[in-house]
């Protein structure tokens, strides 16, 4: 074999000056080499200065005990996650018509990918479980609690999703049935009216202001009753309607605090989330496609140095589309159109099949394909801002139930004119694609909060910006702090994780050049 695979409980060692181990620490040093372009479009010509930085990374190596608390654990996602990781923590197997299964984190980043480290001796390469870079949280040790405003218990609601085979089911019921959701916050005009039926597990009637301060309770009393370190709230609910962004309402951490306590119309239940998880120095994922994090959510999360990440899990046909258009155009072939179709019929079908809630999905796939499209001025005119047609339509149809079909066409012009047409068919349970996700989202949000760095010209060490984009791999709209460039393209996102991980444990990154097997 041309490999050496490292087993997942051998830990890495970096022999280096610049890597420091102490008990509490991974110390490295990293110099960070960028390009500062200047382009004269009056002498035509780029002029390039490479600057070097240098940023001191320090990671904890105590993993902290942590717990995430899901905004709709009662969902198909929700029920699918926790029967996974307990299934997977009791090593349960269950049988079908092919055989004895067994648990896996398959589609994990963190639990089921390699790093390619470098050579041995032999000049075989040298693959690392991606949670051996630095110390990680394992998905066993997650303790999953959270809300829904149904009242099912967690097995019922694992009934209900028809993810799991009904053996593993089974074997998940004494467990499962024993986990219910708190009661949470309804406002229906922000979900669809089909979903009012689910709502009977709800806070006491009052104020929005009421409603935060009781959920900022029970994240209290969840990170209490656990002896948690660390909680991390993920919103994995209905996907809500836009609400609108204007000033006084949600524009500065003030005013969304302020249109809490004024009880405003237009607070949606997942702005309470965001806030009361902030407010108690939580992180706060969306993992859905409104536009939760407003402003005045990313001011607040700030002020209180807390991260936030969001929108909506990049799990199918988006994860696909950021691969294919990136090829195409990375390819030199003009993407001229792209058209996905969906169907499914699960409840999230179900809610999305009202216009607003469509809406918000809509919008958070339809941007996926800009950062590659305005790469490459010599494909697209920049002038008339020319970009491909881009259609995604979404039909709800109950008997698939959680099996989502995406089928999408892409048209490409090709050398002189021809055209190239893709057409995919992917059908696939969309829990099992989503899953893996919010295990990944947890495993590197608790990542972070143990990661600072300082630069030669700051005294004190630093966590990254409160808006974590790290975790664009993982979102289909990522949110990026204010200002600065989105990346859609899947590859990049990968390496962007991989590389920093790879800069905070001191080694050389996979620069995939390979030079030791082209020169002598
Ligand atoms: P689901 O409908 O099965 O689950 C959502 C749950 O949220 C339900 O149990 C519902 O009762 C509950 N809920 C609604 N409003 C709530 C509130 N205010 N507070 C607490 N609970 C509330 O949906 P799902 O398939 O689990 O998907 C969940 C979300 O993830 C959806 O918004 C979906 O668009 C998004 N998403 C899913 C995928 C995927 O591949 N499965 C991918 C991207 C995004």
């Amino acid at each position: 074999a041309d490999h050496d695979g490292v087993p997942s409980d051998y830990s890495i060692e970096v022999n280096s000056r610049n890597t420091i181990y102490s008990n509490e620490f991974i110390e490295s040093k990293y110099i960070y080499d960028m390009n500062h372009c200047e382009v004269d479009h009056q002498k035509k010509r780029v002029s390039i200065t490479p600057r070097k930085y240098q940023y001191d990374f320090r990671t904890k190596r105590q993993v902290q005990r942590t717990g995430v608390m899901l905004v709709g654990w009662g969902g198909n996602n929700g029920s699918t996650v926790t029967g996974a990781i307990i299934a997977n923590r009791d090593k349960i197997t269950w049988m079908r018509k092919e055989g004895e299964q067994h648990a896996n984190y398959y589609g994990s980043l963190t639990q089921s990918t390699t790093i390619r480290l470098g050579s041995n001796k032999d000049g075989k390469e040298v693959h690392i479980p991606f949670n051996t870079i630095l110390p990680m949280l394992h998905p066993n040790d997650i303790v999953i609690g959270g809300w829904d405003i149904n009242d099912a218990n967690l097995y019922d609601a694992m009934r209900r999703a028809c993810v799991f085979d009904y053996e593993l089911q089974e074997k998940l019921k004494a467990k499962m049935m024993k986990m219910k959701p708190l009661p949470s916050i309804y406002y229906p005009d922000f979900i669809a009216a089909n979903q009012e039926d689910r709502a009977n597990n709800l806070l006491p009637k009052g104020t929005k202001q009421q409603d935060l301060d009781r959920i900022r309770n029970d994240i209290r009393a969840f990170k209490n009753a656990h002896d948690l370190q660390q909680v991390i709230v993920l919103w994995t609910a209905n996907t809500e309607r836009y609400v609108d962004v204007r000033a006084g309402l949600n524009q500065t951490a003030d005013d969304i605090l302020r249109s809490i306590a004024n009880n405003e119309d237009e607070v949606s239940p997942s702005n309470v989330f965001a806030c009361a998880a902030i407010l108690e120095k939580c992180p706060y994922i969306n993992g859905s496609p409104q536009n939760t994090l407003v402003p005045g959510i990313i001011e607040l999360a700030e002020k209180y140095h807390v991260f936030i990440g969001g929108d909506d899990f990049k799990s199918g046909q988006t994860k696909l589309k950021s691969v294919l258009a990136d090829f195409l155009v990375s390819a030199g072939l003009k993407l001229q159109s792209i058209v996905s179709y969906n169907h499914l019929g699960n409840n999230d079908g179900k809610n999305l099949s009202a216009p607003q809630q469509f809406r918000s999905k809509e919008i958070s796939k339809s941007n996926v394909v800009d950062d590659m499209v305005g790469a490459n001025h010599l494909l697209y005119d920049k002038r008339t801002n020319e970009h491909p047609d881009h259609v995604v339509v979404i039909k709800y149809v109950p008997f698939v139930k959680d099996s989502k079909r995406a089928m999408d066409e892409y048209i490409s012009s090709i050398f002189m004119n021809g055209l190239s047409t893709i057409a995919i068919h992917n059908t696939c349970e969309d829990s099992l694609l989503a899953s893996p996700l919010i295990i990944d989202l947890v495993i590197l949000t608790e990542l972070m909060t143990r990661i600072t760095y300082k630069t030669n010209d700051q005294e004190e060490y630093h966590s990254f910006e409160a808006v974590l984009s790290i975790l664009s791999y993982l979102l289909k709209a990522p949110m990026v702090p204010p200002g600065t460039p989105v990346i859609n393209a899947l590859f990049k996102q990968h390496r962007c994780i991989t590389n920093i991980l790879s800069a905070c444990a001191g080694i050389a990154m996979d620069t995939d050049m390979l030079l030791e097997h082209k020169t002598h």
